[in-house]
Parts: structure tokens; C-alpha cells; sequence
């Protein structure tokens, strides 16, 4: 066997120190010392290194044979000197102990169990001799063997091949259903039995793992069922049955459309239309009732909702719109009279309004807007000092843009505590008040900013202080 020189020279080294007797001998056998560099004759063989008192000597691909190595070297002298160096066999790395003179190398690979022949059963592999049994057993593509699922007798190249296609090979299914199958059946179980294939459901269509679909029909809105009542109706979609018994089921009790007014009749939808006919004067009278109810409701909110927006200041500011509209209206109407929102001089005090006659009372008739204030009967009137003694004030604002040049009309009093209007109110008070005849005179009123945009603000403040404002 011819062997590519690359192939054993990659490892080929030279022994440092060999048994020191032998080393005796190889130096006068002409061992290459440890410290002489052998000179290569050309470049295609070159000492890498000298370390270690080792050399290795390393060869490049160029040269392919020990025959070359002898060409390579013209001087016979550096020739012998450099075959009669001691090696280590090429396969001292896998074990091999062997170390001699490099021109015995050849003839001891031709013996080295770790060196590579090629297979006896001309499989046409390479392979060490120590390895050759194993390879002739089990991975020789000659060898005779059996498939262990199948008992099928192969020739190890064929096994190869049949390996991962066998038939009974036994798998477990890719859907992690837990099953463990032989190959052939696996894609039939697949398609029909696995428990995690998807199936569609026959009423919905949409897929679901198939052992979820016991689960999934239990609450399916496209499961077909029958309408509980047993009517006429074809059968039903789960999901439609609700709407079916609420608008359509002719069997279906209802209850009368005047349940909530308090009409007590049940009945399938047929006799509904009869009941409502028939009915017509009671239902009619039921509403009558609702509708009084809500009435109260609706009054007891509104005292509420007007408890809760209740003035308690004691001052209120009384906003009139469309004032010259109700000037003119007053001069057609006699006494016509404005009367402001109640209000309270504290939380528990005297319940107030004021009034206005757009074209004056009394002495101001025609000529004047008149004010008065009236004492109105309050809840806590039982607790409060009678006659009412606070004094009273009315102002007319000048709305000019310039509050500094604004000049407003005040007039104000304290009640004298003989005056009959300000002794303690009756449940039913008289319409007399107190005040102003000849507040602002209609002339007055068109001057300055008294009015702006037809509206009239008037202030009306009630004051326990008794001071009366000028
Ligand atoms: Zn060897
Ligand atoms: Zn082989
Ligand atoms: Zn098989
Ligand atoms: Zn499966
Ligand atoms: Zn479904
Ligand atoms: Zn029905
Ligand atoms: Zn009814």
C-alpha cells in the first residue's frame, strides 16, 4: 500500500528523550540532536520549530511519498541522517507506543492496529484494524442484519435506508395525543381516530379538538332543539330559542302589555290581541291611575327640587326681562303685578317676596314702576318675632360697562311695628305689602343703563342690622 506521506507526517514527531541507554545508542547511530536544525534542500520540507528539545518535522502537501523525501534529498549524508531519526509511530496519539528509526515507520504501519485499511468485507471504507470487528458488525454497509421492528433481514446499506421508514416502527402521534402507533397506521389515526385532530362541528362548521367537541355541543348556539312550548314552529337554533318564545311563539304565556299599570291577565300570544280589545276601559282606567301617581311624584319632586334651590341670603337679586314688553301689557291690564321667587332671610327666618307693578300702584299709577315687599307665611314662623322688624332696601342697578360712572337707585326702610303687613302672616295672607309707590319713574327708567337689553335688575336686601342704607 502506497500512503500519502500528508497522511502520517501530520503527526510524525521525534521522541525528546527516549530511554537514556537508547538515546546513547541513537547518538552514535546519528540521532538528530535536540540542538542540530536539519536543513531542508528546498522549501517544500521545512523545520517549523525546535522546542522543547523536540523537532517536529512537518511536511507540506506538495510532497506525496517517502520516495520523494529521498529525492527531495540530493546529499545522501542529511538522508541517512534524517531516516535514522527516532519516531513515534503516526498514531501515538491514539496510543500506539511504538517508537523506532523513521525508516522502520513504513514497515511497522504495515502491523499498527490503529493504522487504517480498508474493510475486509470491501465495503470500500478505511478503517483502523484495532476497529475493523466493530465495523464488520455494525456499520459496515456489506454486513448482513435484521431490522429490529420488522425482523426484516437487510444488507447494512439497506438497513440504513430502512431505518426511520419502517412500516412497524412504533411512533407516538406528532398531536400529542399519547398514542404510540406503528408507522403505517400513523397517518390513518391521524384523519380519523386521533383524539386531538381537528373536526369541524356539523352544526357550527367551525373546527375544535376533537375530544372538546362533546364539551362544544353541550353550549353550540346552532344545535338544532324544539321549542319547550311545542308550538308549530320547525326546529329551532339554540341561540334563536330566546327571541322565538319572547316574539314569535304563538304558544307562549305572555303578559299583558299593562302589567306595569296593574292588569293581572296571562295568556298564549293568540288571545293577547282578544284581551286587549276587551279590556280597552279597564286598561284605560289602570293608566288614569298611573298617571295621577306620577302627578304627585312629580309635585313632591318639584317642591323638593325647589326646597333645595330655596334663597336663604336674605338679599335677593330679581332679574325682569322683556321689561318694556311688560310695561305695555300692564298699561292695558289693571294691576298687573310681578312677584318675585320666595325667599328666606336665614335658613330658619321670615319667608319674603317682593313684588313690582310695571306701571306703577297707587300714587305711582302710570307714572312709575311701584315695589313692595311681602311677608309670606313660613314654616318657622311659630319661632320668630312678630312684628318683622328688619329693615328693607331696594335698589335698581345702572348695568352701565363702566361700573365706576354706574349709578344706582336705593331706597330703603324699617318697618314700623305697627303696621299691620308686618304682624305674623296668616295661612292665607292678604296681598298687601309694603313699599314703593314711586320707585323709578318711567322717565327715569329710559335714562343711563337701567335697562339694557330689556332687562331690569332689582336688588332687594332684608338686613336684621335695622341701619337703613341711603
Ligand atoms: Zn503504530
Ligand atoms: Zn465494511
Ligand atoms: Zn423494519
Ligand atoms: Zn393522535
Ligand atoms: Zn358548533
Ligand atoms: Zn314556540
Ligand atoms: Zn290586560
Amino acid at each position: 500500500m502506497v500512503r500519502s506521506i500528508t497522511q502520517w507526517t501530520k503527526t510524525l514527531s521525534f521522541p525528546a528523550r527516549i530511554a537514556p541507554n537508547k538515546s546513547k545508542d541513537s547518538a552514535k547511530n546519528g540521532q538528530v540532536s535536540p540542538n542540530i536544525t536539519p536543513t531542508p534542500s528546498n522549501s517544500s520540507l521545512s523545520c517549523h520549530t525546535v522546542k522543547n528539545n523536540e523537532i517536529n518535522y512537518m511536511m507540506n502537501n506538495n510532497c506525496s511519498s517517502l520516495t520523494e523525501v529521498n529525492q527531495i534529498y540530493s546529499d545522501p549524508e542529511s538522508e541517512k541522517a534524517i531516516m535514522s531519526s527516532v519516531v513515534y509511530c503516526i498514531h501515538h496519539k491514539e496510543g500506539c507506543k511504538w517508537s523506532d528509526e523513521l525508516r522502520k515507520l513504513k514497515a511497522h504501519l504495515n502491523t499498527c492496529k490503529h493504522d487504517a485499511i480498508p474493510c475486509t468485507s470491501k465495503c470500500g471504507a478505511q478503517i483502523p484494524r484495532v476497529l475493523m470487528e466493530d465495523h464488520l458488525k455494525y456499520t459496515c454497509a456489506q454486513r448482513r442484519t435484521r431490522c429490529e421492528f420488522c425482523n426484516k433481514e437487510f444488507s447494512g446499506h439497506a438497513l440504513d435506508n430502512h431505518t426511520g421508514t419502517c412500516g412497524s416502527e412504533p411512533l407516538y402521534c406528532e398531536n400529542k395525543c399519547g398514542v404510540k402507533i406503528h408507522r403505517r397506521h400513523l397517518s390513518q389515526h391521524k384523519i380519523s381516530d386521533c383524539s386531538k385532530r381537528l373536526v369541524p362541528c356539523r352544526y357550527c362548521i367551525k373546527e375544535f379538538v376533537a375530544d372538546t367537541l362533546p364539551t362544544h355541543h353541550l353550549k353550540c348556539g346552532r344545535v338544532p332543539v324544539q321549542c319547550p312550548n311545542r308550538c308549530d314552529a320547525n326546529i329551532l337554533a339554540r341561540e334563536d330559542l330566546e327571541t322565538h318564545l319572547k316574539e314569535d311563539c304563538s304558544v307562549s304565556v305572555l303578559n299583558c302589555t299593562f302589567k306595569e299599570a296593574g292588569c293581572r291577565f296571562k295568556g298564549p300570544r293568540l288571545s293577547m290581541e282578544q284581551h286587549l280589545e276587551e279590556y280597552c276601559q279597564q286598561h284605560l282606567q289602570l293608566m288614569c291611575g298611573v298617571v295621577s301617581k306620577q302627578q304627585h311624584q312629580i309635585a313632591s319632586l318639584k317642591s323638593a327640587l325647589s326646597r333645595l334651590s330655596l334663597n336663604y341670603s336674605g338679599t335677593l337679586i330679581w332679574k325682569i326681562s322683556d321689561f318694556s314688553m311688560k310695561i305695555a301689557e300692564a298699561k292695558t291690564k289693571e294691576g298687573m303685578e310681578l312677584v318675585s321667587p320666595p325667599f328666606y332671610t336665614s335658613q330658619y327666618g321670615y319667608k319674603l317676596q317682593a313684588s313690582l307693578f310695571p306701571n306703577g300702584n297707587g300714587a305711582g299709577e302710570d307714572t312709575h314702576i311701584s315695589v313692595y315687599i311681602k311677608i309670606l307665611p313660613g314654616e318657622y314662623d311659630a319661632l320668630l318675632r312678630w312684628p318683622f322688624a328688619h329693615s328693607v332696601s331696594f335698589t335698581l342697578f345702572d348695568q352701565s360697562t363702566c361700573p365706576e360712572k354706574a349709578c344706582n337707585i336705593l331706597e330703603s326702610f324699617i318697618p314700623d311695628p305697627t303696621w299691620k303687613n308686618f304682624q305674623r302672616p296668616s295661612k292665607e295672607p292678604d296681598s298687601l305689602g309694603f313699599g314703593f309707590p314711586k320707585f323709578v319713574s318711567h322717565e327715569m327708567l329710559k335714562k343711563r343703563s337701567f335697562m339694557k337689553d330689556d332687562v331690569l335688575f332689582i336688588r332687594v336686601k332684608v338686613d336684621p342690622s335695622k341701619i337703613v342704607a341711603v
